[in-house]
């Protein structure tokens, strides 16, 4: 049995703005399950909601700041959640990471590093807590100095760094290194030092015992110039310890059978029952409720990574086809106004909404007829496995997660049922409008259609098989 500290910026159903809420929510759980003794700590920010009691531990002073520790409970099972409460870094509305007019807090070194300090106090049980962590895992920039300030540490606990998207790095100017009062053999290139700015994300790339990233061909393209952001040369450098192992899924939370947020449960022995969820996301959207027109799903962050753009180029000329759209997201403003702009110009084809609307979310997912997930990259990826869950086809990029959990529709994998979607390898605009066309192509065959849904509902995407590999690293260092 571990002792292991789960260290993250956010976690569900406390906080959540992406795919690491999802895996921090999910995998302290499934760690749980076999048999470890996991706590998670996350900062006590104001929008955080809480669930059931939640009880003063300890205080402590750090960089002569004084911090309380709270402690609660994750969901459903028996995963202690510590919450480090310091009002004035965490205590203001707004997300993990932008403030209410959605601007960065200006304060983010500050508030991250202190998050670590107080993390590298607990995990070496300095914080009257009684317990002492036999692995820190911790996860993304927002905990890149816990690796790098253990390092000091005499008999100290092994140190595991995920990166989930390793486009955000927490760089800083190279005057904040001086004022957190880091220790001074941090900087340097082959410390925090990065291009003569503090680099967050290093701490863990450097220092950690083992890194990992979220699924198997996005540990080799960040050791790549394409997606390594200057840093494939440091990673492949520790290509050793470097490993990828896919995310899971919340089985319980998107199951067709029980999700309590649809209008229909099916199953794989029930897929008709789907057109009624398809007729309800019609009607709740202000679609023409037409069962043989193809619904297109799309549910994510609206910015550049995620190749929105590629889908906006194309989109009037896909309305001359009887299609309809379905759209949830928000992001770069100048993405959510052209939408609006198109929603407007063509309603009986496109539903553009924005905000962030988890059961519009799972109606999508169980509504609509195919998937849109047309990444530039995607270290892993949730909503392809949603879908797939869902007997939702998938159309994605061949790139991260979305080539390692999608298998593309071609006549031998439909043949011996193993295709379970659309893949397509350009980032480019014509290379998903002809994916989109092969799609088109496939539903109006009505038995390779099922096929496919039944092979993707069929899949097992649920954590025990990753939180298995996760142990077996630990295990290993
Ligand atoms: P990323 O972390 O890059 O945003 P992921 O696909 O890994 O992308 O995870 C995104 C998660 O956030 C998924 O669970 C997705 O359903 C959810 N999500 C994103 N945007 C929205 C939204 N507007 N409303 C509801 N859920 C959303």
């Amino acid at each position: 049995m571990k002792k292991i500290l789960f260290v993250s910026s956010e976690a569900h159903p406390f906080i959540k703005t992406g795919g690491l809420g999802d895996v921090a929510g999910s995998l302290p759980k499934a760690l749980a399950e076999l048999g470890q003794e996991v706590r998670l700590i996350l900062p006590n920010y104001k929008a955080i909601k809480t669930f059931g009691e939640l009880h003063f531990l300890s205080s402590l002073r750090v960089d002569n700041m004084s911090v309380n520790i709270f402690e609660t409970q994750l969901p459903d099972s028996n995963v202690k959640v510590w919450l480090i409460d310091q009002p004035e870094y965490f205590g203001l509305a707004g997300n993990p990471y932008l403030d209410e007019a959605g601007n960065d807090w200006s304060n983010n070194a500050e508030r991250f590093a202190l998050f670590c300090r107080i993390t590298v106090e607990i995990a070496m049980d300095r914080a009257h807590l009684n317990w002492r962590a036999d692995i820190v895992h911790c996860n993304d920039w927002q905990t890149g100095l816990v690796p790098a300030l253990l390092s000091f540490e005499q008999n100290r606990p092994a140190s595991v760094f995920t990166i989930h998207n390793l486009a955000y790095q927490g760089l800083f100017p190279a005057n904040k290194f001086y004022s957190l009062n880091l220790p001074g053999r941090l900087w340097y290139p082959d410390g925090v030092e990065f291009h003569g700015m503090l680099s967050f994300i290093k701490g863990g790339l450097v220092y950690a015992d083992r890194i990992t990233t979220v699924s198997h061909t996005y540990a080799q393209e960040i050791q790549t110039p394409e997606l390594g952001y200057n840093l494939d040369g440091l990673l492949t450098y520790r290509n050793n310890s470097l490993f990828g192992i896919i995310n899971g899924i919340d089985t319980d939370q998107w199951n067709p059978a029980t999700d309590n947020y649809i209008a229909e449960h099916y199953d794989v022995n029930s897929i008709d029952k789907k057109a009624v969820n398809k007729a309800s996301l019609q009607q709740r959207l202000g679609l023409p409720v037409d069962d043989s027109i193809p619904v297109f799903g799309l549910i994510s962050r609206l910015v550049e990574q995620k190749g929105i753009d590629l889908l906006l180029d194309y989109l009037p000329e896909l309305f001359a086809m009887p299609v309809q759209f379905a759209l949830l997201g928000s992001g770069d403003h100048a993405f959510e106004n052209q939408l609006q702009a198109l929603a407007a110009a063509y309603p009986e084809k496109l539903s553009v909404t924005i905000g962030y609307n988890e059961g519009l979310a799972h109606s999508i997912e169980a509504g609509a007829d195919i998937f849109l997930m047309p990444s530039r990259f995607e270290p892993c990826g949730m909503n392809q496995m949603y879908s797939q869950r869902y007997g939702t086809i998938p159309i994605v990029r061949q790139t991260g997660g979305l080539a390692d959990t999608v298998q593309d529709a071609l006549p031998e994998t439909i043949a011996n049922h193993t295709a379970s979607g659309v893949v397509f390898n350009e980032a480019n605009p014509g290379s998903l409008f002809e994916a989109i066309k092969r799609a088109l192509l496939l539903y109006q065959n009505k038995d390779a259609w099922r096929k496919l849904q039944v092979q993707g509902m069929s899949k097992d995407f649920s954590w025990q098989q990753s939180a298995k590999q996760y142990l077996s690293l630990y295990e290993g260092i």
